[in-house]
């Protein structure tokens, strides 16, 4: 595989954060964070409904026909959203969701794994199973 711009980034994200982990090395440490900083996302999220108010959340069952197509009901299917981010929780968000990369980075360190590898199977695997994929 050559190295494009994307390879290149991946891999200079996964060094700066082997070279900032100086405290938090163990295994043990970098997956109970990976935890943490996932709860953290989660809080940023429900903060900017709960705390600021420019996101709320409109859940209900999401009903559709018993026959429809993969298409239809992808079509139907709502983010169960209204409103958008404001500029100062998109920042929170984007922080929290750098912060859950950083562990991700850290644990693919620690195990010799290329986050740009996963990224590119992942999306193999979405193309392979297409519409079809439930996850
Ligand atoms: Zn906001």
């Amino acid at each position: 595989m050559g190295n494009s711009i994307n390879d290149i980034h991946m891999e200079d994200f996964q060094n700066v954060v082997n070279d900032s982990l100086m405290r938090n090395r163990s295994i043990l440490d970098i997956v109970s964070k990976i935890q943490t900083s996932a709860g953290r996302v989660n809080r940023s999220v429900v903060k900017s409904v709960t705390h600021c108010g420019c996101l709320e959340i409109d859940g209900k069952k999401q009903a559709f026909p018993q026959d429809a197509s993969i298409e239809e009901i992808s079509e139907l299917l709502s983010s169960q959203t209204n409103g958008k981010l404001c500029g100062s929780c998109r920042a929170n968000l984007e922080k929290e969701i750098g912060g859950s990369l950083y562990y991700l980075a850290a644990l693919c360190n620690t195990l010799g794994i290329s986050l740009y590898d996963v990224i590119l199977k992942e999306k193999e695997a979405i193309n392979t199973l297409g519409s079809y994929s439930l996850r």
